[in-house]
């Protein structure tokens, strides 16, 4: 399926786990992939593999989220697609009680102030174009208050959220969408650093999991594919869960 022929795709965390994965995915429905990352040895091989282009950038610093779109514009001179997912797991005891701030810090701008920032600038981008698609990564955690001790990094997602609905709403009628997509655990390395610190944690979440499983990063994928296509074209300012039914459970 060619949904996305020569679409311009920008993909934050390129380099691994659901960034990889929708990189895969969107170059083999067409699209001409972008792929940033902070880590270059696999952002480069992404790039490599899905014959797309490699920008090592740290997502969280402003500079370098403006020179990613610089050198986006320069080569292609348009871009349709901006998946903003690089994010990091929380601090190992991610608790109100023991989180200190610098930590806090850290998860909010790696997770949050690089969505506001990519979105910042690719929507100037996107207004000029009469259209483009946004899709953020947030996370299932972000509507559970389950006990799950990540205050840094659910509130993170939450403001992801926040700031999806939002922009998504004041930049309808430019032709832009904007929505989040919300993964249950996914089998990524993110998820296995995180529960080889706390392998009990592991089996207390897959036991709430209406699935039974945890998520592979393909199946993300898809519904990135899906959002950043035209046949989710009247599907805006959205939350998209793809959690196996955890959050409903
Ligand atoms: P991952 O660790 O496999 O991949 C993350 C990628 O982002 C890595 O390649 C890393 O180098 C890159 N990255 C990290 N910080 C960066 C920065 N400052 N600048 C540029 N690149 C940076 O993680 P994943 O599991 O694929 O997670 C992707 C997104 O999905 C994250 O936002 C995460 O919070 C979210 N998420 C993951 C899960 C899960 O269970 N894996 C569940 C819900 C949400």
């Amino acid at each position: 399926m060619q949904r996305l022929k020569d679409r311009v795709a920008v993909i934050t965390g390129a380099g691994s786990g659901i960034g990889l994965a929708s990189a895969r995915r969107l170059a083999a429905e067409g699209a001409r992939v972008v792929a940033v990352d902070l880590d270059e040895t696999a952002g480069k091989a992404a790039a490599h593999e899905v014959g797309g282009l490699f920008l090592r950038a740290d997502v969280a610093v402003e500079d370098e989220v403006r020179g990613v779109y610089e050198e986006v514009h320069a080569h292609y001179g348009s871009v349709d697609i901006a998946f903003n997912n690089a994010g990091i797991s929380p601090p190992e005891d991610d608790s109100i009680l023991t989180t200190d701030l610098e930590a806090w810090r850290r998860v909010q701008e790696v997770n949050l102030t690089s969505v506001f920032l990519c979105c910042k600038y690719v929507i100037p981008h996107m207004r000029r174009q009469g259209r483009g698609a946004i899709v953020n990564t947030a996370s299932f955690v972000a509507r559970m208050g389950a006990a799950t001790s990540q205050i840094s990094y659910t509130a993170s997602k939450g403001g992801v959220l926040a700031m999806t609905r939002e922009l998504g709403v004041q930049f309808a009628r430019d032709g832009i969408r904007v929505n989040a997509l919300s993964p249950g655990p996914v089998n990524t390395p993110l998820l296995r650093e995180l529960f080889a610190k706390d392998p009990e944690r592991a089996a207390r979440r897959l036991v709430h999991i209406p699935a039974g499983r945890f998520a592979e990063p393909e199946e993300i994928a898809a519904a990135v594919a899906f959002l950043v296509s035209d046949d989710s074209s009247f599907v805006n300012a959205s939350e998209f869960l793809v959690d196996g039914g955890l959050s409903a459970a």
